[in-house]
Order: structure tokens, then sequence, then C-alpha cells
């Protein structure tokens, strides 16, 4: 008999996973809180980077596959709990992300006006729990804190123009409610120098190429310590590429655009100011050591600085939150795995960021849940998988939980996709739970 599988979260790990799975022989079930599949591929990568979206296609091809079902607008935990889906299935493959943002753990971290990054990019990107956030893009200044991929994107769309954003599938409200911005200068902090940031080059060599901003970097920043020049030399993929790219922003005179980008480094904030909303960044001045293992750390010195600016934009990491009945390591915010296996519980396994944690792009989760899925089918042929009898259909319609299908999410699909036509747009999202549960409803109701 086929195995049975319930996978968690429809993300590209989860994807990935039930592709895999698929290829095996295996049944698999995708159970999704949102109405609406593939994670942050929707709802985290940037609506100015269709080009990153076209993995979907690859999703869909899996979802019509013999074998495969989605459960959408089902929540694990509250809908059914760990220990239904471990009777009813031979494995649960928990792939569900880094919910949850990293603190920088300084004090007035939580002022109005202090966002974590990945809350504004939820929002842009139409997530149906942030769509009621109202971010105060009325200020000068924003401040951006981090060197990762997350920065650049949050940096970067608040700098494009109306123009550039017209012809995504950014939502209609953040569209209207960016193009009014009166942000004009994004500073974005990185606590280590130019050779160690984490963002990737053809993501830092978009910002010199953007219609509305200068990318601003001081040269003085650019000089570097003997430990990241033999870095330049150890990875020349990314941090020799980055620092060309850096060199090459640094020597062009501005040409007078409307915003200003500016990069800055060795600077880590110390305090978030302000009375009753953010008013300013207390930032010190880092310096460069390198430890015995050759990392290079920032250690503050005693110079500070205080930057003023309206909003501050977080953006140092996701980080993972526990399920209900499953292990979690509190410190690393993943679910603790040997190869994807949840040691000491047959049937348990994760993938992608809840496994290594929020790191790598999207490809990554291949090999990652790869990984797993290889586990899972050694228990598997060793005999250490087995279910009861019972559908989580049926389970799920005695509870009278609304579930969205994968012809409901076609169905949302489809309607956000004919709007966007009319529109010049890729798709037009719908971004509210009524609207989204209503149209995936539509279809059932004409079947
Ligand atoms: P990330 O790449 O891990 O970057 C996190 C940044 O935060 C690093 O620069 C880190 O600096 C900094 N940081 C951490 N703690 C800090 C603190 N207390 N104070 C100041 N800075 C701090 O994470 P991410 O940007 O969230 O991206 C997550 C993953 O998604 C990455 O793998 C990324 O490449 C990927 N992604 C890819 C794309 C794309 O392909 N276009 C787009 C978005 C995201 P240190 O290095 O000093 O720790």
């Amino acid at each position: 008999m086929a195995l049975r599988v319930a996978v968690v979260g429809s993300g590209p790990a989860g994807f990935y996973a039930a592709e895999a799975l698929l290829a095996a022989g295996a049944r698999v079930d995708v159970l999704e809180r949102l109405p609406t599949p593939f994670g942050l591929v929707r709802l985290g990568v940037a609506p100015d980077h269709p080009e990153l979206k076209t993995a979907a296609r690859a999703f869909e091809q899996t979802a019509a596959r013999e074998g495969f079902r989605f459960f959408g607008n089902v929540h694990v935990g509250r809908d059914v709990g760990h220990d239904e889906l471990a009777r009813l299935y031979d494995a649960v493959v928990y792939a569900v992300g880094a919910q949850s943002d990293r603190r920088l753990g300084i004090p007035g971290e939580d002022l109005p006006g202090s966002w974590a990054a990945t809350e504004f990019v939820a929002w842009y990107n139409g997530h149906p729990d942030y769509q009621e956030l109202r971010f105060d893009l009325g200020c000068e200044r924003a401040v951006v804190v981090g060197n990762g991929n997350v920065a650049i994107d949050v940096a970067r769309m608040l700098a494009r123009t109306a123009d550039e954003l017209a012809p995504t599938d950014v939502t209609e409200q953040s569209a209207a409610a960016l193009a009014a911005a009166g942000v004009r200068e994004i500073v974005m902090l990185g606590r280590r120098g130019p050779a160690q940031a984490a963002f990737t080059p053809p993501e830092l060599k978009e910002l010199g190429e953007l219609r509305g901003a200068d990318v601003v970097v001081d040269p003085a920043d650019l000089e570097l310590d003997p430990a990241s020049e033999a870095a330049l030399e150890a990875d020349r993929a990314r941090a020799r590429r980055n620092v060309d790219i850096l060199r090459a922003f640094a020597a062009r005179p501005p040409a007078g655009k409307p915003k200003r980008l500016a990069l800055r480094f060795c600077v880590s904030p110390v305090a978030i100011l302000g009375t009753d909303r953010v008013e300013a960044v207390e930032v010190v001045r880092n310096e460069l050591v390198a430890g015995a293992d050759g990392t290079i750390r920032a250690v503050p010195t005693d110079r500070r600085e205080t930057i003023p600016c309206g909003l501050v934009l977080r953006s140092v990491g996701y980080r993972g939150v526990p399920l209900p009945g499953v292990p979690f390591d509190e410190g690393r915010g993943v679910i603790p795995t040997e190869r994807g296996r949840v040691p000491g519980r047959p049937g348990v396994y994760a993938a992608g960021w809840i496994k290594r944690g929020p790191s790598g792009v999207i490809g990554t989760n291949k090999k990652d849940a790869a990984e797993t899925v290889e586990a899972l089918l050694e228990d598997a042929r060793a005999g250490l998988l087995e279910h009861e009898e019972g559908d989580l259909g049926e389970l799920l319609r005695a509870r009278g939980v609304a579930v969205v299908d994968y012809r409901g999410w076609q169905a949302i699909d489809a309607w956000e996709r004919a709007l966007g036509e009319e529109r010049g747009r890729p798709r037009v999202k719908l971004t509210r739970w009524d609207e989204l549960l209503a149209k995936a409803r539509e279809l059932h109701s004409v079947r």
C-alpha cells in the first residue's frame, strides 16, 4: 500500500518534499494555514522580482500529480492536532518556515514606527494577516537595519517609483501608499563591513539601476582591514563581487534623482529613540576583529551618532516558532532534526527553514527536502512507519472547517490573473480572508 504522508506548509520546502514523495509513489496531503499555497514565493519574494516567482510553475505541476491533495485554510494546532496527524499518516513533514523575526534587543525596539521588515514584506505582498498595518511613510528618512537580501528588498521597495511598481503584483493598497510616500532617504545599516555583507551581488547591483534613487556609499567605508582583504580572496563569488560593486557605487557621482539610498557599514543601532514614536536611531561605530576561527566580529567603539528618522525596518533575520506537540530548539528557532528526522519521534520530520534555519534561496529547499524525504523513505523501508484508518478530509468536514482545496486555490488564482490582465499586471492579489474564502467557494457552488 502507498505511504500516506502529511506535509504541513505549502511553501518551497513543502512542495519540494511533496514532489519527492509523489515521485516515490507516496500519497501526499499538503496542509496550509492560508487559503493560498506557495508560502514565500507568493508572500515573501519581492513584487519586482517576478523571475523568482516562476518556481510556482513547478509547484503547479506537483499539485497536478496523482496522489496530491491540498488542504488550505487548515490550521494545524487548532483545526487538527499533531497527534491526530501522526495517527492518520505514516509520516508528518513539517515545512512551516520561519514565521517570526529575530529581535535586536535594544531600547525603543517596540516604539510605534519600528517594524520587523517581515511585517512590511507581508503587507506589500498581500498576506491577509497584515493588511491592517499602517506604516508611516510620510517621514523624510527611513532606516533599514541589516545587510541581507531582505534588507535590500525592503530598501528597494521604499526607493521604487510608482512607474516601476505599476507592472508588478504589489497590492493595490500598498502601491498607492508607496507612491504617496514622503520618504526621500533610506539608510541601510550593516553591523560588519562590506566584505561580510550577507546580500548577494545581483541584488546589490540592482540598487544601482533604480530609476528614482541614487545609491550612495562612503568610500571610507570601503577601506578594508587585512582580515577582510583576505576574505575577498576566499569568497570571490560573493564578498569580492559585492565589494567591487560597492566601489563602483562609491566612485559614481549622484545623478540628482529624487531619492537617496545610503549604504553604511560597521554601525550597529544601540537604541531607537522617540517619545511617542520613532524619532531617531542611535548607532555605535564598530571595529572588525578577527577571531581565532577566522570569523570576523563587530566590536563596538565609543563613537556614537544619532540618525533622525521616522521609520525603522529591522531586517536581521527570520525565526521559527514552535508547534504544539513537536520538539523545538529555542536557541536556534528550529525543529531539531538529524537529516530531517526528529530524533526519538519516528514518523516526524522537518524540511526547509524550520529544519535548517532561515538561510538560502528558494532552490536550496529542493536539496534540503530531498534529504528529509530520503530519511523518511529509509524509515518506511525499515518498517518504522504506520498509520491508522481514517481520512483528514472527513475529520475536517465533521469539525466544520472550510477547507480550500486545490481547485479553490485555482479559482482564486484565475480571478487574480484575469483582473491583472485587464490592468496590465501579472495579477491583482486578493488580500482579505473573507474575499479569498468567498472566491474559493464560488467555484464549489458552480460545480
Ligand atoms: P540574512 O541573509 O541572514 O541577513 C541577516 C542580516 O542581519 C545580516 O547582515 C546580519 O549581519 C544582520 N544582523 C543579524 N543580527 C543583527 C544585529 N543584532 N544587528 C545588526 N545586524 C544584524 O537574512 P535575510 O536578509 O532575512 O534573508 C533570509 C534568507 O532569504 C537569506 O538566505 C537570503 O539570501 C534569502 N533571500 C533571498 C532573496 C533573493 O534571492 N533575492 C531575497 C530575500 C531573501 P551579520 O552577518 O553580521 O550576522
